[in-house]
């Protein structure tokens, strides 16, 4: 497309809208009648290929909620200097501060929330994608097919679990068989490792589970799983023990620049210099990039809802059924499926929703309705009397649909690590190495020449599972230690000993919820109906503060429980 088409186009959707190019960025401006008029603008200027595309249309009484940042407000940042600020504690921040753990550097990661990973990455499938229906010559599928092989030494190195289950992206047509050729083709520029294709008589035998009407598959056996919020604790933790200092409840405020550097970074906790800004913070890249002075993209959010299934329904599938995402090509979707997860349970989604705000995690009962309609069309047995919960989360999509993995444009000491949508997991610890390398090399051009980190340990301390060891292992383990031998949570089998640990680790956060994504008390069929006074009352204990304090969430700052955030309330 020309630009003078473009502008055309934009005129035809929206008279009051206007395009132009600005230092070789399409720029929109002006006023829209519907949300879905901005986006329709958005992803024709992409089209444009262009060197991004910044959508500043508006609709007249239409505004996303401000940015949650926490009500502490202190000097604890003030005039400090670091080498390498991270904005942002999701996996690709934690996975980034790992990286940088590796060299002898002063590394802060900054977060607005309580903890880490409390965004998209603990609100996903934990999927680590095989890649098949990624574009080829994107970066996404770049990062895919190398963070997808990191994963094997990783949860070694770091302890949390993966497993390389398979999934099946089952053809429900006859015609679906013609695609095969195009997969095979697409095999070739897209690193795949391993594709086998099933008739319908061998997918039944293999996934009973699966409509007998359906007339194949394909199995992906590269395909895994994790537990998203557990990897991104895990790179945290390392990232910490080997030297990051994280500074949480800390929300990036604004920045000021000089010749197009940034010199300083204003936060809720301080105003503080870092070398090197790394910009991972999700949703809000591109407002982080603009108060850098180096905006070329735009975020608009799209949001993912799933419902969790009782683990009595996780015999529909050991890995992942999905059908082929024809019909949601357009709404830029894997199309969901059914997702068996590390634990046990069943997930069933996600949807996809254009939305204006950035940080909505409300669930509606029609789109869960719709996720089981949909996909019991391919597992008839699939029922909504098994779920126990719902969640959404918001991926960070840009108009070109595809990550930004790079230096500043304009300014020349911040790395973008934006735009990290599905598969952003799976492509986290491949996006860090590289924005580790540009770091490096943006802090080689300042003269600071990075030493590697010689104590840089890349294990993590290993985590007690008691209902994972034999009844003579678990019998020796409490007779050293009678804690493990005192279930608290009985649906997921969670013992004292571990909410202890998961209160003592590093980067231990003091409150229900966090305890919770570390260790998985109250995370079972009850909900924490029945272990949620008997955790509570060891996080008291743990954090010295009366049980009227502890909170489900937010409310104590992290590594700092005398601490309180007043406007929160969060009482359980
Ligand atoms: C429903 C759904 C399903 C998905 N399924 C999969 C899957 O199966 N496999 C897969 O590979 N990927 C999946 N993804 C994508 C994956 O979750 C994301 O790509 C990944 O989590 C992005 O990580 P991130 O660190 O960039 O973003 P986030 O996790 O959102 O982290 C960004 C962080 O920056 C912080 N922040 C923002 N602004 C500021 C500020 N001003 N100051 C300080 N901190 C700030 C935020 O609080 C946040 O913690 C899915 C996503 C969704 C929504």
């Amino acid at each position: 497309m020309t630009f003078r088409a473009l502008e055309r186009r934009i005129k035809s959707i929206s008279p009051e809208a206007s395009a132009s190019i600005i230092d070789g960025c399409v720029v929109l401006k002006g006023k829209c009648k519907s949300y879905s008029q901005v986006l329709e603008c958005g992803r024709l200027a992409a089209r444009l290929h262009s060197d991004g595309v910044v959508n500043d249309l508006y609709v007249e009484g239409l505004e996303s909620k401000p940015m949650y940042i926490s009500s502490i407000k202190d000097e604890e940042l003030e005039a400090k200097s670091f080498d390498v600020c991270i904005i942002g504690a999701g996996v690709v921040g934690c996975a980034i501060a790992r990286e940088m753990s590796r060299y002898k550097l002063s590394t802060i990661v900054v977060e607005k929330e309580y903890d880490v990973g409390l965004r998209a990455s603990s609100r996903n499938d934990g999927m680590i994608h095989p890649g098949i229906d990624l574009r080829p010559g994107q970066r996404k599928t770049y990062y895919n097919a190398r963070g997808n092989r990191l994963y094997d030494q990783l949860s070694k190195d770091l302890g949390f679990d993966f497993v390389r289950n398979g999934s099946y992206v089952v053809f429900d047509k006859a015609w679906n068989w013609l695609l095969l050729p195009a997969f095979i083709f697409r095999r070739i520029f897209n690193p795949i490792d391993g594709i086998r294709f099933y008739s319908r008589k061998k997918l039944a035998k293999l996934q009973g589970s699966v409509a007998s009407w359906q007339k194949g598959a394909m199995y992906l056996p590269s395909s895994g799983i994790v537990c998203p919020y557990q990897v991104t604790i895990s790179l945290a933790e390392n990232a910490y023990s080997n030297g990051v200092r994280f500074s949480l409840d800390t929300a990036v405020l604004g920045m000021q620049s000089k010749d197009g550097e940034i010199t300083s970074i204003s936060t809720n906790r301080g105003t503080f210099k870092a070398c090197v800004v790394i910009n991972a913070a999700g949703v809000y890249s591109d407002i982080i990039a603009q108060m850098a002075g180096d905006r070329f993209f735009t975020i608009h959010p799209r949001k993912g809802t799933e419902a969790i299934l009782d683990k009595e329904a996780g015999y529909l599938t050991s890995s992942v059924v999905a059908k082929i995402p024809l019909g949601d090509v357009k709404n830029h979707t894997k199309g969901g499926g059914l997702v068996r997860t590390i634990d046990g349970n069943l997930l069933v989604g996600p949807s996809a929703e254009e939305t204006i705000e950035r940080e909505d995690d409300s669930t509606s009962s029609s789109i869960i309705a719709s996720l089981f309609e949909k996909h019991s069309r391919t597992v008839p047995a699939l029922t909504q009397r098994l779920d126990i919960t719902y969640f959404s989360g918001t991926r960070a999509s840009t108009y070109e649909e595809d990550f930004i993995v790079r230096k500043g444009r304009r300014v020349s000491n911040i790395v973008h690590a934006a735009g990290i949508q599905s598969p952003g997991l799976t492509a986290s610890p491949a996006i860090a190495i590289d924005v580790c390398r540009l770091a490096l090399e943006i802090l080689r051009a300042q003269g600071i020449n990075a030493r590697p980190n010689d104590s840089f340990n890349p294990k993590n301390p290993q985590r007690i599972r008691p209902s994972r060891l034999d009844d003579e292992q678990r019998d020796a383990l409490i007779q050293k230690d009678p804690a493990y031998g005192r279930i608290v949570c009985r649906c997921e089998e969670i013992s004292e000993g571990e909410i202890r640990d998961a209160l003592t680790r590093p980067l231990s956060v003091m409150n229900m919820d966090s305890v919770k994504r570390r260790c998985r008390v109250t995370m079972g069929r009850c909900q924490g109906g029945f272990c949620t006074p008997a955790a509570a009352q060891l996080i008291s204990k743990q954090a010295g503060i009366p049980m009227s304090k502890v909170r489900k969430a937010r409310g104590y700052l992290a590594l700092c429980p005398v601490k309180e955030a007043q406007d929160e309330n969060q009482e359980l």
